[in-house]
């Protein structure tokens, strides 16, 4: 995924982000209304909400899993 812009702290591909996207860091998901969505610090936490997110969303169990996986890898979780 090198050179593809993500988001910073759930690594969503931002080309795949249905918007309105207000930073340019971060999915539409993870920051609105001029805040992160999600303030706290808690990767484990940020982690269990986002697999929530997707699942809701319809991502099947597998997807959902991987992703939610890959999220302490994301710039705003590394060295956490
Ligand atoms: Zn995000």
């Amino acid at each position: 995924m090198r050179g593809k812009a993500q988001c910073e702290s759930c690594l969503m591909p931002l080309d795949a982000d249905s918007g309105p996207r207000e930073s340019e860091k971060y999915c539409s998901y993870c920051f609105r209304n001029g805040k992160l969505t999600y303030e706290g610090t808690d990767v484990t936490e940020f982690t269990r909400l986002a697999y929530e997110g997707m699942r809701k969303q319809g991502m099947n169990i597998f997807k959902a899993w991987f992703f939610a996986r890959m999220i302490r890898y994301a710039p705003r979780w590394r060295g956490r």
